[in-house]
């Protein structure tokens, strides 16, 4: 199985030296966030896609910022803001040849309910998304029934799920999200957490049940890679390390969860 790693995984380094490493490490693909911050530029984002792969890495998706996504579902003006932002990830997808954009639906413990008004702006972007070729997948963050909601009512090719094993964990343990969404699974956010916060651990550093998280994702017969979405940065775990070091252990870790 090919194992990939979120660009940002913590250290201040630059954007080509960044992959350079992740590539030494033994990684086969990289998922790249899509914001401003917090490194690079409009400059550097149009051109990471091919410095990955110039490298000889695979871009597996983008995350889209998820500032104001519970905007989604409001009569709120700032919501075309939200959908512009999200348009453009799947734009930015079609152009630069990336398969899928990662996205998340609401944001906190309280987003409001879904509504029908939501569920049209899902629409539109799922429509955009088939017509570029291009696909969404919707992210488990504190909150899924909005994830619910939106594959109970569209069916298309071109949308579905990210399972993020670090949110289960903290936010809604026990909610078996890979047996509820696992037949639509389009991309992997592996990391871990000791269930106080969303800390994007190593694998084997918190307390997810990795065994029975990785014979689920065999289940799922998900043909992507299985990709770290860990950071350094909400833990002092790993003061100290070199980030080769911790790139290096990463890869080792999650290699031996594979069953
Ligand atoms: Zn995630």
């Amino acid at each position: 199985m090919k194992i990939g790693i979120h660009n940002w995984f913590g250290y201040r380094i630059e954007h080509k030296e960044r992959l350079r490493l992740i590539k030494e490490a033994g990684f086969d693909s990289v998922l790249l966030w899509w914001g401003d911050e917090p490194e690079g530029d409009e400059k550097d984002k149009q051109s990471l896609p091919d410095a990955a792969r110039a490298l000889g890495l695979e871009v597996e998706n983008i995350h889209a910022p998820f500032d104001n996504a519970n905007l989604l579902w409001t009569d709120d003006l700032q919501a075309e803001e939200i959908m512009n932002r999200y348009k453009q990830c799947i734009l930015y997808c079609s152009v630069h040849q990336i398969p899928t954009t990662v996205l998340h639906l609401t944001g906190g413990d309280t987003p409001p309910p879904p509504s029908e008004l939501g569920l049209q702006r899902i629409k539109a972007l799922t429509e955009l998304a088939e017509q570029k070729n291009v696909n969404i997948a919707m992210e488990n963050v504190r909150r899924f029934e909005h994830i619910q909601f939106v594959f109970d009512r569209i069916q298309s090719d071109r949308l579905g799920f990210c399972y993020d094993s670090g949110h289960e964990n903290c936010f809604t343990k026990g909610a078996n999200l890979l047996d509820l969404f696992g037949d639509r699974l389009f991309a992997l956010h592996l990391h871990d957490n000791d269930e106080t916060g969303d800390l994007h651990l190593l694998p084997g550093d918190g307390t997810v049940h990795w065994e029975s998280v990785m014979k689920k994702i065999k289940a799922c017969h998900y043909p992507g890679p299985l990709t770290l979405e860990v950071n350094t940065e909400f833990t002092d775990l790993y003061e100290g390390l070199s980030a080769s070091r911790f790139l290096n252990i990463a890869y080792e870790r999650i290699k031996s969860m594979i069953v």
